[in-house]
């Protein structure tokens, strides 16, 4: 098989695009477990994406999944073992909490507080919302 018959096959197997496709993909959060920890080693890629800074993300994400982490080099480490799923649904909580636009749904959004209450502001649309959680 030449290379262009291997590019025609690649083609083929991508998933049709769907009218959806304006919609953020969150990347999801690759680790292992490595003896009692849990390393995720993507973690700053992802933060880069949605705009937040890591050692924010990881607050949060420490709080809610009630374990300690912390990073080495580029990689997070968690104190315990943890599934991805669970990671992956905390980190989801989180950008659709503090990152989402409320309005367009876009991630280009900042944090600003109004009035001593946080609220993301969307580069895209202008619109502004309260968050309701604490960072
Ligand atoms: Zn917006």
């Amino acid at each position: 098989m030449n290379y262009e018959e291997l590019l025609v096959r690649a083609k083929e197997k991508l998933p049709e695009v769907s009218s959806k496709s304006e919609r953020f993909e969150l990347p999801k959060v690759r680790g292992h477990v490595e003896g009692i920890k849990t390393i995720i080693v993507n973690f700053f890629q992802i933060c880069d994406l949605i705009g937040r800074k890591p050692e924010r993300v990881l607050k949060y994400l420490q709080r809610t999944l009630a374990t300690p982490g912390h990073f080495e080099g580029k990689r997070l480490v968690f104190g315990r073992k943890l599934s991805s799923a669970m990671i992956n649904g905390k980190v989801t909580k989180y950008v659709e909490e503090y990152v989402l636009c409320a309005k367009c749904s876009k991630p280009d959004t900042s944090l600003v507080v109004v009035n001593g209450v946080l609220h993301k502001k969307c580069m895209a649309c202008g619109h502004k919302s309260a968050v309701k959680a604490k960072v």
